[in-house]
């Protein structure tokens, strides 16, 4: 029943790791920090619903702050305002989290960080090249909730 599949679910999140559950970076909504945002691209971000958008530097791998749409609540768009001065102004740094880290582990960061959403990466460390860190999705409360309730 409902009450032994939230058990089960709570109990499997040791099991599985944010790379599981993540959504992958080809499907992130995400905006270059060079945007500017006029009437056209602050009605597009409005349309997408999405709360959390990870903003990049030149390749979308590059993400370098997180906007949250409530930061568009005093922007005017005949100003025309550059979203580097929004990032700026509101400096959310995102969290970075690897690949490998379990759900619970995941779960505990976000109730006691103030972030409900991390980038999630994974370190290519081998003898023949730099290392370097490789983007791969990011996820959010929410999707470790939807875990533990089962309900995908
Ligand atoms: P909130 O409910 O706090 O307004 P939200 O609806 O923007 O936030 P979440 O509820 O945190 O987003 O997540 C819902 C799903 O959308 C999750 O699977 C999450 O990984 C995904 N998601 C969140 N932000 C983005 C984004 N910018 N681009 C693509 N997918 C995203
Ligand atoms: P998010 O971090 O998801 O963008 P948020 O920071 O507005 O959203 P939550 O993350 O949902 O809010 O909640 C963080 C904490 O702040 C919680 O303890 C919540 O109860 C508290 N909180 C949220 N909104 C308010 C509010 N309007 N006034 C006072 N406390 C709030």
């Amino acid at each position: 029943d409902n009450e032994a599949n939230i058990i089960s679910g709570a109990l499997q999140l040791t099991n599985k790791s944010v790379e599981d559950v993540m959504t992958k970076i080809e499907d992130v909504f995400m905006l270059d920090v060079n945007t500017v945002l006029d009437f056209e691209k602050m009605t597009e971000i409005m349309h997408q619903g999405y709360t959390r958008i990870p903003v990049y530097d030149g390749e979308k791998t590059n993400i370098i702050s997180l906007l949250n749409t409530k930061d568009l609540a005093l922007i005017d768009p005949d100003d025309k305002t550059p979203l580097s001065t929004v990032c700026k102004f509101y400096d959310h740094r995102p969290l970075f989290v690897d690949y490998d880290l379990r759900l619970d582990a995941m779960l505990q960061t976000f109730l006691q960080g103030n972030s409900h959403m991390a980038i999630v990466q994974k370190l290519h460390n081998t003898d023949d090249q730099d290392p370097y860190f490789e983007t791969l999705g990011v996820i959010t409360l929410e999707d470790v909730i939807e875990e533990i309730l089962q309900s995908e």
